[in-house]
């Protein structure tokens, strides 16, 4: 129900955390997030409240990174459990995705996918794009590029927003009649599914076209359509009350 995703040079943790805290009031049943450290990909994800979530990281506390991705979850597919709970893995634990909405035609990719051999491991229509892009990834060596190739196998409305091991400093997302923003600070760059999750950190905006992708690094974000082409991007101000 809520996304938020961060490139930069802070706590990735703590910017994500604070801005699901920030979409809280959208309503939820469990949450999650990801980190990039160490060559590596950390996730936690916990069903019920963010508190749960807290004490999770407090329990178990994931290694510090400057890229991540957030997610809380309105349950459409599997029940609201730990297991259901965003961000999903593929089963080498490289890429994560946190998905808003919902994948008309998961079950025949999911039928697809357990016969190439892939274990999926919850009952979501989201856990079939990360072994999508696990797969588009191996091919392209590219994160946008594999999003780009997932999201046209996809129907149904979407956000998606996901990060690969293999491309620490960079966080991918694509909307389809769904709704998705990118916050460009300096040095820095969010994308979250409702200004209000980086208003505190920035208030240039950029709304993402339907069909489009978005590649954001911490000098800068892309944006293209489903297909590749380069899109048109028109950054605006907020301005609305931070305190609202
Ligand atoms: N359809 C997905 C699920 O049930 C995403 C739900 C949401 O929008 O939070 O896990």
């Amino acid at each position: 129900c809520g996304i938020v995703g961060y490139v930069g040079s802070q706590s990735a943790l703590e910017v994500v955390m604070a801005g699901l805290r920030r979409l809280e009031y959208r309503g939820y049943d469990s949450a999650g997030v990801a980190v990039l450290a160490d060559g590596g990909l950390a996730a936690a994800r916990k069903a019920g409240k963010l508190v749960n979530l807290e004490k999770e990281l407090g329990a178990r506390p994931l290694p510090a990174g400057t890229t991540a991705i957030g997610h809380t979850r309105w349950a459409t597919h599997g029940g609201p459990t730990d297991a259901n709970a965003h961000p999903h893995l593929d089963n080498a634990g490289r890429v994560a995705v946190v998905h808003n909405g919902i994948i008309e035609n998961f079950a025949g990719l999911r039928a697809e996918l357990a016969e190439r051999g892939h274990e999926l491991l919850s009952e979501t229509d989201t856990e079939v794009v990360a072994h999508l892009l696990a797969e588009e990834f191996s091919a392209t060596a590219d994160l946008a590029e594999a999003m780009r190739l997932v999201c046209r196998r996809l129907e149904g409305a979407f956000t998606l927003v996901a990060a690969h091991a293999d491309e620490p400093d960079v966080v991918v997302g694509a909307r389809r009649n769904s709704p998705l923003v990118v916050g460009v600070g300096e040095g820095e760059a969010f994308l979250a599914s409702d200004v209000a999750a980086f208003i505190a950190h920035t208030r240039s905006a950029i709304e993402l076209g339907q069909d489009q992708v978005v590649e954001l690094r911490r000098d800068g974000v892309t944006v293209t359509g489903f297909d590749g082409s380069p899109a048109d991007v028109r950054s605006y101000h907020v301005d609305w009350d931070a305190s609202a």
